[in-house]
């Protein structure tokens, strides 16, 4: 396939998942088993697909770094064995490290919270020019603070600002952040990585159940499991919420890896398709100097 059409194709597959107006926004329209035409038996034909999306993500990725002015900045959010990590893995992995910055946000020291909630991953956003990938981020101040009320408690903000409108607050302090990132060239794009509830249980399964996948279980994951229909409230409330055009969120049917995996690649390469991205010019007193530097070389003996 040709770039063009690669490029229009990841358009296709990308956008039944896209939203960038929160309002009309339902998490029981998308079903996390979805794979729009793609059937089981199309698995090898989707991991294909997948290698021309990682090859044509790293071509993008050196026009980001070349050019030196876009970073894009990618937030990965989702229930515990919903695929994330292996997404990230697979999904950059054409990507030059150099152009990469990786940050995961696990429960906040006590560093972090003698600070504003979004101290922490302003310190971890991307140079220009870089992917920047956030492995859980700000947003779990609206997940998983608002399920367990004690951990606002935990907080050392002012009470009379922990009244009932802080979820309020705290959206729309996410929606300004955003706009002011992508006015300065970072744009924000959000994944959600929709896993059922039942797949969540098989996948918990293999984890006990095979030695080697042992290490990534927790009993902390059994207890968040048991408060799974709070958190689908909160990811609903949240995506409604801080759901813009130029901070979509991308809520990616996260029950069959290989198709996750395709949706995240076409939803990125469109993001970088969209920012017009183009290798530096060269000046006219530059290419003069590049080619003496040529006569220099060839006339060495
Ligand atoms: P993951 O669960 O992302 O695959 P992990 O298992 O290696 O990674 P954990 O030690 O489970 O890492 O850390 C992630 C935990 O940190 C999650 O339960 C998440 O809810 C919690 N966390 C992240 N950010 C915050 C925050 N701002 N406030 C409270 N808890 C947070
Ligand atoms: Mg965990």
């Amino acid at each position: 396939m040709r770039r063009k059409e690669l490029i229009q194709r990841a358009r296709e597959l990308s956008k039944p998942f896209r939203v960038e107006k929160g309002e009309a926004f339902r998490l029981k329209h998308v079903d996390p088993g979805d794979t729009l035409e793609f059937s089981a038996e199309d698995k090898p034909r989707a991991k294909e697909a997948l290698a021309l999306g990682v090859e044509l993500l790293a071509d993008f990725q050196d026009l980001l770094y070349a050019q030196d002015r876009w970073a894009l900045l990618l937030i990965f959010q989702a229930m515990d064995a919903a695929g994330k990590d292996g997404t990230i893995k697979h999904v950059m992995s054409g990507v030059n490290p150099q152009g990469c910055q990786v940050s995961s946000f696990k429960a906040p020291s006590s560093v972090d919270l003698d600070h504003d909630f979004l101290w922490r991953s302003n310190q971890a956003l991307p140079e220009r020019g870089r992917i920047g990938i956030f492995n859980r981020s700000y947003y779990e101040e609206t997940l998983v603070v608002r399920v367990h009320p004690e951990l606002l408690e935990r907080q050392s903000l002012p009470s009379q600002l922990k009244g009932k409108d802080i979820w309020q607050h705290r959206f729309q302090d996410i929606r300004h952040y955003e706009r002011y990132l992508a006015r300065n060239g970072i744009a924000p794009l959000k994944f959600f990585l929709h896993v059922s509830k039942k797949e969540q249980k098989k996948r918990f399964l293999e984890r006990l159940e095979t030695p080697e996948k042992n290490w990534k279980f927790s009993a902390a994951d059994i207890r968040e499991r048991a408060h799974w229909d709070d958190y689908m409230e909160a990811y609903e409330d949240t995506i409604r919420h801080t759901a813009t055009p130029e901070a979509p969120w991308y809520v990616v049917p996260a029950d069959n890896k290989w198709f996750t995996r395709i949706v995240v690649a076409a939803a990125i390469i469109d993001a970088l398709d969209q920012l017009d991205l183009a290798y530096p010019v060269v000046s006219e007193e530059a290419r003069q100097r590049l080619q003496d530097a040529h006569q220099a070389l060839l006339a060495e003996n």
